[in-house]
């Protein structure tokens, strides 16, 4: 059975690369009717947090992308780590090196000199360890092959050579017994089962690191896959301005958790020239081998219609507790208010706003009109509808309103059109002053659906406000 894993480093929020790495983790697994693991590789003691786990935690379920298992936590099996790098020592496939700072400074100098990458030499590599100075707690380092090629098999990179002479004894086992992060990976990896690596292409040189370890332990190296990172939309590294922000960022700022599926599988992977697929169909048409080799760029205005999309598609009811957790989570108190005491008025409005926005924040913001406070704020391009013209049109049509007994939005309508024509008006030239003065905005659902969403009391009183 496969068995994937997703390993963040609990240093940061959960950013839109991890996010991406995790659902892609996530769909072959399910895919495959395999396991995703969650391994949080805090071995990092100065770096890792704690409130950098729980957003990572946080942002998974968000995002709607569950693990198998308990979360494994790396540190914990610092152990385990430090038993392997010993048994690699007895195998004869690592050693102790005894090199103090300086001397490593010297070396790195030297290679400099001689035009060479800066890199540890093998100074104990062959040396008899009765040569160890005393007093000095040794580092355990791997015995990198001498000569030939490590093969990096990846299922997005394809055959990646790497020569051994660039490959150096690096530590896998620190002076004060910790495990480095290259040792604790493979160790991690084989422990757990985990039949594919599924990550970032900047892990592609510590794949053939950790291919050595594999190798000197006899243990079968999984499948991998090393996806290209996320450029920004100019194809350079992406930038906070660009999108490399945490998934919270993109939760607040009113993004769905499917159109963000969605979208970030379309950041690396593709079906053809499918922009929009439900998550159902994302798993049943996932493979390793349908991963792009071209850097994906990150886009906001593809993410915001994907992200329309899905506001158009979901139920109501659901869209409601959205907004209004939205609300509160980026302390919008007057809205939080608003919506909760006219749940029923923004359910009822919500089929004419949907179609209006791209994102959370836009619908709440359309949904203000319903429980905005007297006298209205008016935006500025409302405030260009409310000449003195059209403040006496709106006064005179105030007054047909309030002689209608039929509050519908057929009966208004009706009013409206025989007011516009009796005046040689275009109805639009009645409905645009009238939506600026109800709704401070020149986007609003239908005028007329607003007339009745809030009322005719309400009505007349926010045009008099105008008329004044
Ligand atoms: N912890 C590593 C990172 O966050 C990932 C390690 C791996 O996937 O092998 O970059």
């Amino acid at each position: 059975p496969v068995i994937t894993r997703f390993a963040p480093s609990p240093t940061g929020y959960l950013h839109i690369g991890g996010a991406r790495t995790a659902l892609f983790n996530w769909a072959f697994s399910r895919h495959t009717g395999g396991k995703m693991l969650l391994r949080i590789e805090d071995t990092d003691r100065e770096r890792s947090t704690d409130a950098a786990i729980e957003a990572i935690y946080d942002g998974l379920r968000w995002l709607g992308l569950d693990w198998d298992g308990d979360p494994i936590l790396q540190f914990g099996r610092a152990a385990r780590h430090a038993e392997v790098a010993h048994e690699l020592l007895e195998r004869g496939m690592a050693y102790k090196c005894y090199c103090s700072p300086e001397e490593l400074n010297q070396m790195r100098e030297e290679a400099r000199a001689a035009g060479k990458p800066p890199r540890y030499n093998g100074y104990w590599r062959d040396r008899d360890p009765s040569e160890a100075p005393v007093g000095v707690a040794p580092v355990i380092r791997i015995k990198a092959p001498l000569s030939g090629e490590i093969v990096v098999q990846d299922h997005v990179q394809g055959k990646v050579v790497f020569k051994a002479e660039n490959l150096d004894d690096f530590i896998i086992l620190r002076s004060d017994g910790t495990p480095t992060y290259m040792l604790a990976v493979v160790v991690d990896d084989h422990d757990m089962g985990v039949t594919h690596i599924i990550r970032g292409d900047d892990h592609l040189t510590n794949a053939a690191r950790q291919i050595v370890i594999y190798n000197g332990m006899g243990w079968e190296v999984p499948d991998m896959a090393h996806i290209p990172l996320i450029h920004g939309p100019d194809g350079a590294k992406l930038s906070k301005r660009h999108g490399a922000l945490g998934v919270e960022a993109y939760r607040q700022m009113g993004y769905l958790p499917e159109a963000m599926r969605n979208y970030l599988a379309r950041l690396g992977w593709s079906h053809g020239d499918d922009e929009i697929f439900t998550t159902d169909q994302m798993v049943d048409w996932f493979s390793l081998d349908s991963l792009n080799k071209g850097a994906a760029r990150f886009d906001f205005v593809k993410l915001e219609n994907i992200n329309g999309h899905y506001i158009r598609e979901a139920e109501p009811t659901r869209l409601y507790e959205v907004m209004l957790a939205t609300a509160e989570e980026v302390a919008r108190n007057a809205d939080v208010v608003g919506l909760s005491q006219n749940k029923d008025t923004v359910l009822a409005a919500l089929p004419e706003l949907q179609p209006r926005a791209k994102t959370v924040l836009e619908l709440i913001d359309l949904a203000q009109f319903i429980y905005a406070q007297r006298p209205l704020p008016i935006d500025a391009s409302a405030a260009g509808q409310l000449t003195t013209d059209s403040r006496d049109m709106i006064g005179a049509f105030a007054e047909v309103l309030r002689g209608l007994n039929d509050w519908s939005v057929e009966a208004i309508d009706g009013a409206a059109r025989a007011f516009a024509e009796a005046r040689g008006l275009k109805l639009g030239k009645v409905a645009q002053p009238l939506r600026a003065a109800l709704t401070g905005r020149t986007v609003s659902p239908g005028i007329f659906e607003v007339m009745v969403l809030i009322g005719k009391q309400e009505t007349l009183d926010r045009l008099a406000d105008q008329v004044a």
